[in-house]
């Protein structure tokens, strides 16, 4: 069902006003972490202002160590979908496991299936049963088949609405976090029907390589962009402060991919 051979025309998800998979470039900003109401609804303020359409930002944060923060759960769900009425966004929050998959629907226009959980079989056979839209991030050490055999679980089970996202997979490169694997966006346009969402954020892991690598990722054809913005990085919950862009460069490099794509 993910195949192009089965599917020629480009799948278009709408969601409100916004349609990802068409001419329009789509762009999900916000922090890692949902951390407070006022955090959650200032960086929302910024995303409007610079021209994003979908605020993103994490409740339950799949942390590689069990020490560190790992969001803040249920309330964060409401402080997002709060922060994204008010500013007029859709909202992408991550969804780790079967059992949060109703409840994070019920906040969220669309839901993160991240890297760690790309073939959590469950957790795609569930998210089949729904039509909420899907963002599934492809796993770092996974191929585009295992990738799209993983959207594959999705559609099968009855939900159309999913896109495939590129994050970096992990390399001998140690510079970057990541190696953000450019070649990804078209294969997987050539392979499938499916909208091709880049995060040049974790694809990097270093802000000061974010804006080149979404305009990159642009002039690669990709549908989207999903880019970690935070308003005091240095302070985040998470660590991916040293990924996320300030507010002026979000803004910034807006303008800039507006000369590439319209993003409206
Ligand atoms: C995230 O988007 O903050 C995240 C944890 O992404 P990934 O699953 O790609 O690491
Ligand atoms: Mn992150």
């Amino acid at each position: 069902l993910a195949s192009r051979d089965f599917h020629p025309a480009n799948t278009i998800i709408k969601i409100g006003d916004v349609e990802i998979g068409g001419d329009q470039l789509v762009i999900m900003g916000g922090p890692c972490a949902v951390e407070t109401p006022a955090q959650i609804n200032e960086i929302a303020r910024l995303v409007k202002l610079a021209g994003g359409q979908i605020l993103r930002g994490g409740a339950f944060k799949p942390r590689t160590g069990p020490y560190s923060f790992q969001g803040v759960g249920v309330e964060g769900l409401e402080m997002m979908a709060e922060a994204g009425k008010k500013h007029g966004l859709l909202t992408i929050t991550e969804v780790m496991t079967p059992e949060y998959v109703d409840i994070c629907a019920e906040h969220a226009d669309i839901l993160q299936i991240g890297t760690r959980n790309m073939q959590n079989f469950d957790l795609l056979r569930k998210l089949g049963t729904i039509q909420t839209p899907i963002l599934l991030k492809r796993g770092f050490s996974s191929t585009y088949d295992e990738l799209l055999n993983a959207a594959e679980y999705i559609l099968a089970g009855g939900n159309p609405n999913v896109m495939l996202c590129e994050r970096g997979i992990r390399t001998f490169e140690t510079y970057t976090r990541n190696t953000l694997d450019l070649t990804a966006i078209p294969v997987l346009q050539q392979l499938s029907h499916l909208p091709v969402i880049s995060d040049p954020s974790h694809g990097t892991g270093r802000r000061e390589l974010v804006e080149t690598m979404c305009k990159a990722s642009v002039a690669a054809g990709a549908n989207g962009l999903i880019v970690e913005m935070h308003t005091d990085p240095d302070n985040s919950m998470t660590g991916d402060g040293v990924q996320s862009l300030f507010p002026d460069q979000f803004a910034n490099l807006l303008v800039d991919l507006e000369k590439l794509a319209p993003h409206f």
